[in-house]
C-alpha cells in the first residue's frame, strides 16, 4: 500500500480523498493555487504545496507542477478526483513515466472512452446497447442529411471529443440540420480542438441512468447498480438518486451484468460509470466516464462501501474487497448539488461566506469544503458542496432531504438551495415521474416563481 498520496484537485472532492487516506493510514498531500491557500482541503491534508497561480490552467492543470509536487513531497501515487486531469491520458502516461501511480484506469482505457465514437464502437462490440445513429464520424452536411432521413428527425449532432454537456445540437428537420451540423462542428472545434461529430437519434422522453462499475485490472469487475440523474439543466446534473425510481431488480441485474462483463473483458481498473439514456424499458449507451463521479456518494450510501478507498486499493494492486453477491442495496439515497449561483439564471456567484451551518442527524452527509468566512474564488467550478441523504425508502429520503435543507445555512453568497426547496413541492418529484427534459420545462414555465 502507498505511504503518501497526492491529490491533484481542490474543493469537496479533494477533501473526500483526504478522508479516505486518513482512514487508511495514508499520508495525504494537498496541492493548491495561490487563490486556494486558505482552502479547507489545504487545511485538512497532512501536507500541502502550492502548484501555481489562480487560473486552473496554470495550477491544477499544470502537469509539470503536479509531477514536481510529487517529487518534492515524496508522494507515490496521484488521485485526480473528477474534472481537471482526471481523464487526461497524456497526464496518466507522464505519471507512469515518472514511476508514480495514477489512481484510475490506464491511459489506453481513458483514450478509448474519451473519444466518444471509439467508446460507442467498443461498447457495441462488447454487447452494450447503444443509441441508434451514424456509423462513426459524419464528414459533411450531405452525409448528415442522409442520416437524418434514414433515422428520422429529431436527431442530435454530438462532438466526439465532447464533455460537460457542450458541443451538442438538436435538429428537428432537414432544414434545421443545415444550421445544426455546421454549428456543432465549429463549437466542437473551438471547445475541444477537434471538429469531428457524430449523429444519434434524439430521444424525446428518456431518463438518464448510469451504471457504476468497478474493475480490478485483472479481468474481474462488479457493478454497483444505477443512479438516476435525470434532473438536469443544460445537460448538467443537479439532483441524483440511487436506486433509480423506475428500474426493476431484474433490469438492474441484467444491465449491470452487461456493464460489468464489458469492463471485465477489457481489463478495466478502478471506478467507472457507464451512462445510458433509458426510454420505454430500453437502455441506450451514451458515454463512459473513466473516473469517480460527483454523485458517487448516493451509491456509497446504498451499498455501504467507500469507493475512494476501493480506488486506492485497486491502484495498489489489491483485489476488490467485495464480490457481486456481497453487494446488496439498502434503502434509498439522494444528492443535491449546492452551487454558488444566482437563480433564476444560475449565474456564478462567488464571494465570502458570512455564515455556514451544515445539517446533521441520521442519514445526512454533507461533502463540502465550506467554512465560516471562506472566500469562494471566482476561478473555478461553482459547486461548493453536496447534500446527500439516506433513508429506508424514497419517501423517507425525500422527507430527510427536506428536513436537512431546512437546517442548512449558507449566507453571504447566493446558492441553488431555493431550487431544491421548490422542487420538493412538486408532485412529480415525489412520484419520480420525470425525464431529462423535465427540469428545463419546469424552469421555463416559471416553476421557481410559483413557490
Ligand atoms: P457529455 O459528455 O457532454 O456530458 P453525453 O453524451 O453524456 O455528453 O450527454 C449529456 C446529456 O445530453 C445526456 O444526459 C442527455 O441529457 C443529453 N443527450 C445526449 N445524447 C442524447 C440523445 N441521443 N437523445 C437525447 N438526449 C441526449
Amino acid at each position: 500500500m502507498f505511504d503518501k498520496i497526492l491529490i491533484a484537485n481542490r474543493g469537496e472532492i479533494a477533501l473526500r480523498v483526504v478522508r479516505a487516506c486518513r482512514e487508511m493510514g495514508i499520508q495525504s498531500v494537498a496541492v493548491h493555487s495561490t487563490a486556494d491557500a486558505d482552502a479547507m482541503h489545504v487545511r485538512m491534508a497532512d501536507e500541502s504545496i502550492c502548484v501555481g497561480p489562480a487560473p486552473g490552467t496554470d495550477s491544477y492543470l499544470s502537469i509539470p507542477s503536479i509531477i514536481a509536487a510529487c517529487e518534492v513531497t515524496g508522494a507515490q501515487a496521484i488521485h485526480p478526483g473528477y474534472g481537471f486531469l482526471s481523464e487526461n491520458a497524456r497526464f496518466v502516461q507522464i505519471v507512469e513515466d515518472h514511476d508514480l501511480k495514477f489512481i484510475g484506469p490506464t491511459a489506453e482505457h481513458i483514450n478509448m472512452m474519451g473519444d466518444k465514437i471509439t467508446a460507442k464502437d467498443t461498447m457495441k462490440d462488447l454487447g452494450v446497447p447503444c443509441v441508434p445513429g451514424s456509423d462513426g464520424g459524419v464528414p459533411d452536411l450531405d452525409a448528415a442529411l442522409k442520416i437524418g432521413e434514414e433515422f428520422g428527425y429529431p436527431v442530435i449532432v454530438k462532438a466526439t471529443a465532447g464533455g460537460g454537456g457542450r458541443g451538442m445540437k438538436v435538429a428537428n428537420s432537414a432544414e434545421e440540420m443545415k444550421s445544426a451540423f455546421p454549428t456543432a462542428r465549429s463549437e466542437a472545434k473551438s471547445n475541444f480542438g477537434n471538429d469531428e461529430v457524430y449523429i444519434e437519434k434524439y430521444l424525446t422522453t428518456p431518463r438518464h441512468i448510469e451504471i457504476q462499475v468497478f474493475g480490478d485490472g485483472q479481468g474481474n469487475a462488479v457493478h454497483l447498480g444505477e443512479r438516476d440523474c435525470s434532473l438536469q439543466r443544460r445537460h448538467q446534473k443537479v439532483f441524483e438518486e440511487a436506486p433509480g425510481p423506475c428500474i426493476s431488480p431484474e433490469e438492474r441485474a441484467k444491465i449491470g451484468k452487461t456493464c460489468a462483463d464489458a469492463v471485465a473483458r477489457i481489463g478495466y481498473a478502478g471506478a467507472g460509470t457507464i451512462e445510458f439514456l433509458y426510454e420505454k424499458g430500453e437502455f441506450y449507451f451514451i458515454e463512459m466516464n473513466t473516473r469517480l463521479q460527483v454523485e458517487h456518494p448516493v451509491t456509497e450510501n446504498i451499498f455501504g462501501v467507500d469507493l475512494v478507498r476501493e480506488q486506492i486499493r485497486v491502484a495498489a494492486g489489491m483485489p476488490l474487497s467485495f464480490k457481486q453477491e456481497d453487494l446488496k442495496i439498502n434503502g434509498h439515497s439522494i444528492e443535491v448539488r449546492l452551487n454558488a449561483e444566482r437563480l433564476p439564471n444560475f449565474v456564478p456567484c462567488p464571494g465570502q461566506i458570512t455564515q455556514y451551518h451544515a445539517p446533521g442527524g441520521l442519514g445526512v452527509r454533507v461533502d463540502s469544503a465550506l467554512y465560516d468566512g471562506y472566500k469562494i474564488p471566482p476561478y473555478y467550478d461553482s459547486l461548493i458542496g453536496k447534500l446527500i441523504v439516506h433513508g429506508r425508502d424514497r419517501p423517507e429520503a425525500l422527507a430527510r432531504l427536506n428536513r436537512a435543507l431546512g437546517e442548512l445555512i449558507i449566507d453571504g453568497v447566493e446558492t441553488t438551495v431555493p431550487l431544491f426547496h421548490a422542487l420538493l413541492q412538486e408532485k412529480d418529484i415525489h412520484t419520480g415521474d420525470y425525464n431529462i427534459h423535465w427540469l428545463e420545462k419546469w424552469l421555463e414555465a416559471g416553476g421557481l416563481d410559483r413557490q
